[in-house]
């Protein structure tokens, strides 16, 4: 890092005719906003490349939606872990797979940009090669496709020693937790060894353009208030993350992700879009992704934080309720009617899933009830620390928990449920009969609420194939990149994220 007063350093011919800052704060090579996958993918690159980099993050935490997600990494291509299970793939055929809808209809990546796609499937392959050379450890084994509704593809795992206080983990066995800190952290660590420096809760609030429309630098928040003009000779990365968080600005992506549904992530990441701001308003728009155009959103059980350990001081874990476990639930509305066939499928075969209904429900407010021998037989508890004060209800009665929750019709709804059970014929909702193996009747009886959250809304600053942010008449504006969930057109999470910040580095740094 160098203060530099006035124009030091930098060729004086490329300010001629334009306003500048009388006086730099900080100055730099690269500039990166946000420390999630995106911006280390783009940061560790960078620095690789001999770069000068800084990192800004908003956010008191570093790490992004990174840090504590679940280190479950969508890898293919002939990986390193691949080849030792004795799965025999190929870059090529990894391509084809996602291009070619005779090879596998439901991979979408045909409809997203393909130059990015192209260069894209290379690094996935090459991803688990790079990350071990960063000092990241994978846990022997793959997780295959369809473990359940929400993991369609094939899976390599992070290894971590700890699951820390905030991080979505697999449950430790004798050798560590699978949780994405074990990709983040050593990166972190290899980023400041080599001479990195990130900012926690400095806000990129604007890009510094140049005479020529050049982004030479931005304006950065800082926690005192104070306004820092950086400048960065190279370019500036944008990599805020999403903005599953702005509620307005979601509802301009699908009117349905109301104020009633969560964001992923919060309260350790909020994701208001300000990045993607950034680079709107210097001359970038906003795409949604060709490969997956729909909201992708997820539920939980007595809890309105998603996917944080017991005991976290950002929420609690809330009820696993998932897969067969369904057989001895039902979901109820607002009024206490059922409105869904409970199968935990992602096609229900009715032309819609669980969320289109879920969230056609008056509030979006949605009930999971069930009876006091499902509660045991998985050991649920409704009580803090597993659910959330105000979540999650018990009564004696069905008429009781009906009052208690305000669900009018529940006690009649469950009757009427029970006989379905009877019959083996759900003739409301079409629930197949194998599903249908409980009654639900022991007292107390519970209703714990299932929260929707929003996950990913597949939305992001239009870039081109080297990650450039490219404006309205699809020319690269100079200087400036998105990455990860601040871009559109090819989607996120973690590897996707961090592969677009490491072509972006790479364009950077060789131009
Ligand atoms: C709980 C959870 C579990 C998940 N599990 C998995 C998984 O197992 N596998 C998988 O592939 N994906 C998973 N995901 C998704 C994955 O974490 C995200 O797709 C990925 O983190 C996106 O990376 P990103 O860098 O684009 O954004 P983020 O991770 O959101 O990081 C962006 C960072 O930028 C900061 N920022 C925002 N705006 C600014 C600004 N203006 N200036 C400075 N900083 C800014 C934010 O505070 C944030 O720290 C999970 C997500 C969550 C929330």
């Amino acid at each position: 890092m160098t203060a530099v007063a006035g124009l030091g350093g930098v060729a004086e011919a490329v300010f001629a005719n334009t306003t500048l800052p009388s006086a730099w704060d900080l100055s730099t090579e690269i500039v990166v906003a946000g420390s999630g996958p995106a911006g280390m993918g783009a940061a560790v690159t960078a620095i690789d490349n001999n770069a000068k980099v800084l990192i800004f993050e908003k956010g008191k935490n570093y790490g992004g939606c990174g840090v504590i997600s679940a280190g479950i990494l969508k890898l293919e291509g002939g990986t390193r872990s691949q080849k030792a299970a004795g799965i025999q793939d190929s870059v090529e055929q990894y391509y084809k797979r996602l291009t070619n809808p005779n090879e596998d209809l439901s991979r979408a990546e045909r409809m997203g940009n393909q130059e990015l796609l192209a260069k894209k499937v290379e690094h996935t392959a090459a991803f688990e090669d790079w990350a071990i050379n960063h000092g990241v450890k994978f846990r022997p084994g793959l997780t295959t496709a369809g473990v359940d509704s929400q993991h369609p593809g094939m899976w390599h795992h992070v290894w971590w020693k700890d699951g820390g206080e905030g991080r979505n983990m697999i449950p430790p066995n004798k050798d560590g937790y699978v949780t994405c800190a074990g990709l983040m952290l050593p990166l972190k660590e290899y980023f400041e060894s080599k001479g990195g420096r990130i900012y926690l809760e400095h806000k990129v609030t604007s890009v510094i353009k140049d005479a020529n429309g050049r982004v030479i630098g931005v304006e950065v928040l800082s926690p005192n208030g104070k306004i820092l003009k950086v400048l960065a000779t190279k370019g500036v990365v944008l990599a805020g993350g999403g903005f599953r968080g702005n509620v307005p600005m979601r509802m301009l992506f699908d009117a349905r992700m109301t104020k009633n549904m969560i964001a992923t992530g919060e309260p350790f990441v909020f994701q208001d879009g300000s990045a993607i701001k950034v680079g709107v308003k210097a001359g970038g728009f906003m795409v949604r992704d060709g490969n997956r155009p729909h909201s992708n959103f997820r539920r939980k059980f007595g809890t309105i934080h998603y996917n944080f350990p017991l005991n976290s001081p950002y929420g609690a874990p809330g009820l696993d309720v998932a897969g067969n476990r369904w057989n001895q639930i039902i979901f109820t509305n607002k009024n206490g009617d059922r409105f869904v066939q409970e199968v935990d499928k992602w096609d229900l075969g009715t032309g819609y899933n669980f969320y289109d209904l879920a969230l056609a429900q008056p509030d979006q407010l949605i009930w999971t009830i069930f009876d006091d021998a499902t509660a045991k037989k998985y050991r649920w508890s409704t009580k803090p620390p597993v659910c959330e004060e105000g979540l999650a209800f018990d009564a004696n009665t069905l008429d009781e928990l009906g009052k208690l929750t305000n669900q009018p019709n529940l006690a009649q709804t469950v009757e009427r449920y029970n006989n379905f059970v009877d019959t083996k014929a759900d003739s409301d909702f079409g629930r197949p009969a194998a599903t249908m193996t409980k009654k639900i009747e022991k007292a107390p009886f519970h209703a714990v609420r299932c929260v929707l959250a929003v996950h990913n809304i597949s939305a992001g600053l239009a870039i081109n194939g080297d990650g450039q942010v490219i404006d309205i008449d699809l020319q690269p504006i100079p200087g400036l990149y998105a990455a990860g969930e601040s871009a559109g057109g090819i989607g996120g999470g973690v590897t996707g994220s961090m592969i677009v910040g490491q072509i972006a580095a790479e364009h950077l740094t060789n131009n």
